[in-house]
């Protein structure tokens, strides 16, 4: 019989790193710029403490254990609060992208039938439009103070959120359940069709944070000044949140000013050590630099990724500034981390330009992560860095399933050795990897755009085409994009006998969907080509429009 381990049982909870943080971490501090403009500074301590009294306050407007508290919020001080807050009491913290189109976060907040939300001042008009059609939502949050409130506001019942905090006592303890609990939920709308929910759960969030701090991987420590400029509604700022709590990491948040100058003076004023985003940003930041002839006096290390690192900025970075570079892969189906591109030290023995090529891969799995690639049958390929096939990965933070969705998005895989090697998640994207473990993505099998690391729906864009009356068939494709990295590209071929202009075409757009996912560019074709079964072939179009130039703008 099998002997079992005799070790305490305690669940892991999320409200743990922030109890941890403010025992051990109590006089680290938080600084935030705030979207009401000035900078807002106190410790893990207080943000434990008003934490517990938001927690309070949640409980006191009647929300249950399971019940939904969404954001619409930049990052910042009460956004921290929220997350712990609504997930250490067992409510469900879904953050919401502010960016989408304001349908879009209407339908979200239904899907997920949030029972509050809180948002920024910034989102105040868009919320008054809103509300109506948050059909769950019972309570509105204000993320500011009294003074900031609007004298008058058709929001029923508004609430303030500084006045809730502050209304409660802090005499609460964390409550302790099941770390199998949801702890936030994430929309994705990375693949087709509407966005999916990935729930994570208190478990899934500690191990993640646990894996994320580790020096291989993000390599947050105690001594380190955090700067996430990627969004808190972006995979929980790709959980770093919760590892620089675990660490006790000062935090430092950008609220909504991530142009290059914001960025790089509280880079400096905050001496930051380590931050991470999308490559967007850093183009961005560093234009801002090398324009000003600026250096970083801080900045040791950047985590890139959410779209492939371009080679050039990895090698700026590098060398011109000392920033070391980390490019990393991951998605919201995977909390979000995956791999990470840090070499080993026989790696560090090669000339500079191989390690260059290993460090532009999106790199080596975390522990935690189980990662292969298979053929269109679910046979795994070998890793030898040029078989190319669908990656698919497994592990304790990968999602079983999207909320509310019967469908299991798992498929089976068979190893190399032809076994049956259980179910994975497809991750859409198709990549190699080489005898060393280091992946590198060359292609994607999902149709979308990627732009500036948030999505746009090919099929959306299609649909609203298709719905011109002198358009016949449209596809819409990513073509590459120095800045964005990709931008979409609508490809028509009007009914016969029909006038359609590239200008009157693009204005259709106007109004139907978010003004940054309007495509770029038309182009009129007589035909699409199809496959047997009448799919269009996509593959055989960015392959034909790759070297398509966007009109500059
Ligand atoms: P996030 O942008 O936060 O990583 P998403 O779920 O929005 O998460 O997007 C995940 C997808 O983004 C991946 O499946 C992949 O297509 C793309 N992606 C993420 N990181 C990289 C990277 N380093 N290189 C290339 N593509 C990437």
């Amino acid at each position: 019989m099998a002997l079992m381990g005799q070790m305490m049982t305690m669940p892991l909870l999320i409200s743990s790193l922030i109890q941890h943080a403010a025992r051990h971490s109590g006089d680290t501090e938080i600084v935030s710029k705030r979207v009401e403009g000035d900078l807002h500074r106190y410790t893990w301590a207080d943000a434990e403490l008003r934490s517990r009294k938001l927690a309070q306050a949640l409980a006191r407007l009647g929300l249950q254990p399971g019940d939904r508290v969404a954001t619409l919020a930049w990052n910042g001080y009460r956004h921290l609060e929220i997350y712990y807050g609504s997930s250490g009491s067992q409510l469900v913290c879904h953050t919401i992208n502010p960016r989408l189109f304001p349908e879009q976060i209407a339908w979200i907040a239904n899907d997920a039938q949030d029972a509050a939300l809180c948002f920024d001042l910034s989102f105040l008009p868009l919320i008054e439009k809103l509300a109506p059609q948050m059909r769950s939502v019972r309570h509105f949050v204000l993320m500011t103070d009294r003074a900031h409130m609007p004298a008058q506001s058709s929001i029923p019942g508004l609430l303030c959120y500084d006045e809730l905090v502050e209304a409660e006592d802090g005499h609460y303890t964390w409550p302790v359940f099941d770390e199998n609990c949801a702890s936030s939920i994430c929309y994705t709308s990375g693949t087709t069709g509407n966005p999916k929910g990935a729930v994570y759960s208190h478990r899934s969030s500690v191990l993640h944070a646990y894996a994320s701090a580790m020096p291989d991987a993000m390599d947050c420590s105690r001594r380190d000044v955090i700067l996430p400029v990627v969004p808190m509604f972006h995979v929980n700022a790709w959980g770093l949140p919760y590892s620089c709590a675990a660490v006790g990491a000062k935090l430092v948040f950008p609220g909504p000013h991530l142009d290059g100058k914001s960025l790089y003076e509280l880079f400096e004023a905050e001496q930051v050590s380590f931050s991470a985003g999308v490559p967007t940003v850093w183009l961005g930041l560093l234009n801002y630099v090398r324009g000003q002839g600026l250096k970083f006096s801080s900045f040791k290390r950047t985590v890139i990724g959410g779209s492939a690192c371009p080679p050039a900025m990895l090698k700026t970075l590098m060398d011109d500034y000392g920033v070391e570079v980390i490019h990393a892969w991951g998605m919201t189906e995977l909390s979000p981390l995956g791999t990470l591109s840090k070499l080993s030290a026989k790696q560090l023995q090669l000339p500079v330009e191989e390690q260059r090529r290993l460090l532009e891969k999106q790199g080596k799995a975390i522990y935690g992560i189980d990662m292969a690639i298979v053929d269109d049958q679910g046979q795994a390929l070998p890793w030898d860095g040029r078989s190319a096939g669908n990656l698919v990965v497994r592990g304790p933070w990968v999602i079983a399933g999207y909320f509310g969705a019967e469908r299991s998005p798992l498929i089976a895989v068979r190893g190399e050795d032809g076994r049956d090697a259980g179910l994975w998640f497809p991750t859409g994207d198709v990549a190699t990897i080489d005898a060393d473990g280091f992946m590198q993505i060359t292609d994607r099998s999902k149709d979308v755009i990627k732009s500036g690391g948030e999505w746009i729906s090919s099929i959306d864009l299609e649909n609203i085409a298709m719905a011109h009356p002198s358009v016949h068939e449209a596809a819409v494709i990513a073509v590459p994009h120095p800045r964005w990295d990709e931008r979409p590209l609508l490809v028509v071929v009007c009914k016969p006998g029909c006038q359609l202009g590239r200008e009157e075409m693009l204005a259709f757009y106007e109004g139907r969907i978010a003004k940054w996912q309007i495509p770029d560019d038309v182009v009129f074709v007589p035909e699409i080509p199809h496959t047997a079964t009448g799919k269009m072939l996509k593959l055989k179009l960015r392959e034909q429009f790759k070297d398509h130039r966007l009109p500059a703008g």
